[in-house]
């Protein structure tokens, strides 16, 4: 029993000695992140600028010295960088805002076919805009439980909604169009443009199906196929 308080001071000891080494690494670390800031801030802010909607920062001048913020602020930008991004869920999306990660995410011969298609639309007077382009596999999971939900099954769901494994969504090789004048416009002349409806339950839904000028295939009755 008279031996009982020296392991406590041990640990207190230890404890100490703990938190001070822990200090320094924490200090270390810091100093660390305050050095990738730094370095990376240059690259990383005009990617994570514009999330709200605001213009992008004027380009850092050589020289000059960033606002990184503290490293603790810092943390959540590099986090952001893999979450999904909000505006993923915008509904009327400018098929020509290429920062926007629904269109920023296509696949580059899609992006530009339908920049051709909705600037010859404009020309008819039909304006389109995309109400989804590039899903993120965690937006698509989240659109098929949404519609497992509102169907009753995921049977059902999958008539409508794929999954992120099967998505044309998420590979980025897929885009739904709106308004549906613009739909319908796309119905009539995509294929002019290698863009078709592939399910015949979506006509908003278009992917590149076919080369420029040529037949679009029959569309498959639903996502089921
Ligand atoms: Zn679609």
């Amino acid at each position: 029993m008279d031996h009982a308080p020296q392991p406590a001071r041990r640990r207190r000891v230890a404890g100490r000695s703990h938190l001070r080494r822990t200090g320094l690494r924490a200090t270390a670390v810091l100093a660390g992140l305050v050095a990738v800031g730094l370095l990376a801030a240059p690259f990383l802010m005009p990617r994570s600028a514009g999330l709200d909607g605001a213009p992008p920062p004027p380009p850092l001048q050589v020289g000059a010295v960033p606002d990184v913020g503290t490293p603790d602020e810092a943390a959540p930008d590099d986090a952001s960088a893999t979450a999904p991004d909000p505006r993923e869920r915008d509904d009327r999306i400018d098929p020509f805002d290429e920062d926007h990660p629904a269109v920023a995410g296509l696949d580059p011969d899609l992006r530009a076919a339908v920049q051709a298609a909705a600037s010859d639309a404009a020309a008819d007077g039909v304006e389109l805009w995309l109400t989804s382009g590039r899903r993120s596999p965690e937006y698509q999971q989240d659109l098929l439980d949404r519609a497992t939900a509102t169907y009753g099954s995921l049977e059902e769901a999958l008539a409508r909604v794929a999954t992120p494994e099967t998505s044309s969504h998420v590979t980025g090789e897929a885009v739904d169009v709106g308004p549906t004048a613009a739909a319908d416009w796309v119905g009539r002349f995509g294929d002019a443009y290698g863009l078709c409806q592939t399910y015949a339950n979506e006509m908003w839904h278009v992917e590149l199906a076919t080369t420029p000028g040529g037949e679009c295939p029959a569309p498959l009755p639903d996502a089921r196929g």
